[in-house]
């Protein structure tokens, strides 16, 4: 390749919306075969609203769940947390969120906190109530129902509990990009293989990517268990792009053949990245891999 061919192709594709590091990116973005795709930020918007809360019977009420857990979530700096606390300011209970104490967040689960004498987490539902109704470790059937009607729906779901009792099931929603599924589909006629890796869970992973018709998905994954899939994926031969947005997308973007963020992503995924699409520009990530090999194609 003719380093004028490459700086052309360099500058047109700042003009398509794809910033491309050097040249050595376009090489490998030519190969790419398979494309590591995060779900929140990326294909979705990432601006995440809380469209239900379901109370346990029997317990503390859907107010004061709200104003314990949008206290808590006030530390968290996940657009889940963001969303939690938000919609529990709008309610009467929530104008005055309580203080916190003790405040821990883990990442890929959730946040704890004491607020006046109690301890609440707000957090990934784990094993619990995962389609099992009831028993020990399980929720009450009118929780275990809306968490799994919520994911069934392509919603996160989250568990408020209170000294260990859970008091609330909390769905929060985002919607697809305008363009995820023409990149998506666009990506697989040009032969780039597309696999779902997200924290989220499996029913909330398997909705989503049956929206974009995406048949390899891994749920619950931690984000070194993305960077350990891309892992195995180049150890099988196969040509590994990653599209990101998250702080919890970087180790994953850098262990790729190429790693590609989103230009509203944050600071840790665009400096792990060889390439970064304008803005929320999804569909930049097909324009990248056309460019690439058709620049390489004419200067061989
Ligand atoms: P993703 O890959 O979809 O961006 P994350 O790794 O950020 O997912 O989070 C995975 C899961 O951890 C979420 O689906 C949620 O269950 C839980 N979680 C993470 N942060 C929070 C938070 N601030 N509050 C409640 N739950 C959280
Ligand atoms: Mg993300």
């Amino acid at each position: 390749a003719t380093p004028t061919a490459l700086l052309a192709a360099t500058g047109r594709g700042a003009q398509l919306g794809v910033l491309v590091s050097g040249p050595r990116a376009l090489e490998t973005l030519r190969h790419v075969d398979t494309v590591v795709l995060d779900k929140t930020g990326t294909l979705t918007t990432g601006h995440m609203t809380v469209t239900q809360v379901t109370a346990a019977p029997d317990g503390l009420g859907r107010d004061a769940v709200l104003r314990l857990a949008g206290a808590v979530e006030r530390g968290s700096e996940h657009p889940l947390g963001r969303a939690i606390t938000s919609y529990a300011r709008q309610e009467p209970a929530g104008r005055e969120l309580p203080e916190v104490t003790e405040f821990r967040a883990r990442p890929g689960w959730g946040v704890r906190g004491v607020v006046e004498g109690r301890l609440v987490e707000v957090c990934s539902p784990g094993g619990e109530g995962g389609g099992a109704v009831g028993g020990p470790d399980g929720l009450p059937d009118s929780l275990a129902r809306a968490l799994a009607d919520a994911e069934a729906a392509a919603r996160t779901v989250v568990l408020v509990r209170v000294d260990g009792v859970v008091e609330a099931v909390v769905a929060v929603g985002d919607v697809l990009r305008a363009g995820s599924y023409r990149a998506v589909d666009r990506l697989r006629r040009l032969g780039v293989e597309p696999v779902l890796a997200t924290g989220d869970r499996a029913a909330t992973a398997h909705a989503v990517a049956a929206e974009l018709g995406i048949s390899e998905v891994h749920a619950r994954c931690a984000p070194e268990d993305k960077a350990e899939l891309v892992g195995q994926l180049r150890a099988r031969g196969r040509r590994v792009a990653v599209l990101g947005d998250g702080v919890n997308d970087a180790a994953a973007l850098a262990r790729a053949d190429l790693g590609i963020a989103m230009g509203c992503g944050s600071d840790a995924a665009i400096g792990a990245a060889d390439v970064t699409l304008a803005a929320g520009d999804i569909g930049a990530a097909a324009v990248a891999v056309r460019l690439a090999r058709r620049t390489l194609a004419t200067i061989r």
